[in-house]
């Protein structure tokens, strides 16, 4: 989906569409939430699919991964995800893995970039990249973990979407930003009250470069990234 001409903002993941006319918002929906889909009027919004780590159920995986999979293509829906790993949730790592995997490679038969929700599963999910060798971009969303998990998570080419950690310029989110290729960088709300426009200002701090010069490198990352022509 191209960007309305009048975007100046880009929010890759919220979790509710807020009433802001110049910002291209990915609205993440859970499957029960669909129906959005369909009644979407807004040209400034789209929306990423996934299951989420935290409510997956292994009596359901047919069902959800199938409706999933079905809506994958339908244009509004520029990503897949959030997907994840969560070793703090009760869902088995087995049962997980299993629903990950699916995810990317759904990801990669419609060459969308993957959102990833991630918590204490770095590794795993460094060992799934080898396995996978994603096409499309993994785009960690939300991180805040350590220095040297970040380090190496850009080492081996992950994207990262960061929020309103940066805000708190101590969080290992905000030290880890310098450090980053802003072409494998992306800035989003989710669940935050926060604007968008005060992430891209913190994010415009953190990096020494001007808002509007983070606000170029932010579309044209999403023309690379989402496949766009
Ligand atoms: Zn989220």
């Amino acid at each position: 989906m191209k960007l309305p001409s009048e975007v100046s903002f880009i929010d890759l993941h919220t979790h509710s569409l807020k009433e802001e006319s110049d910002v291209f918002q990915i609205v993440n929906l859970f499957p029960e939430q669909m129906d959005q889909l369909f009644n979407n009027k807004n040209p400034f919004s789209a929306y990423s699919i996934g299951w989420h780590p935290w409510y997956l159920k292994r009596n359901q995986i047919e069902v959800t991964m199938e409706m999933i999979s079905r809506v994958s293509t339908n244009d509004a829906i520029v990503a897949i995800g959030e997907c994840g790993l969560d070793l703090l949730c009760d869902p088995t790592i087995p049962l997980q893995l299993t629903v990950f995997k699916e995810h990317a490679l759904i990801a990669e038969v419609v060459k969308k970039p993957l959102i990833i929700h991630c918590v204490r599963a770095f590794n795993e999910l460094i060992r799934l990249k080898k396995e996978i060798m994603p096409s499309v971009p993994w785009i960690i969303h939300g991180f805040n973990a350590n220095l040297t998990i970040g380090k190496e998570l850009i080492r081996h080419g992950f994207y990262f979407s960061l929020g309103k950690a940066l805000l708190d310029e101590t969080s290992n989110a905000a030290k880890l930003l310098p450090e980053m290729a802003t072409d494998h960088l992306f800035l989003e709300t989710d669940d935050s009250d926060k604007s968008i426009e005060t992430i891209y200002r913190q994010a415009a701090l953190l990096t020494k470069v001007d808002v509007e010069e983070l606000r170029k490198r932010m579309v044209a990352n999403y023309y690379t990234s989402f496949n766009i022509r």
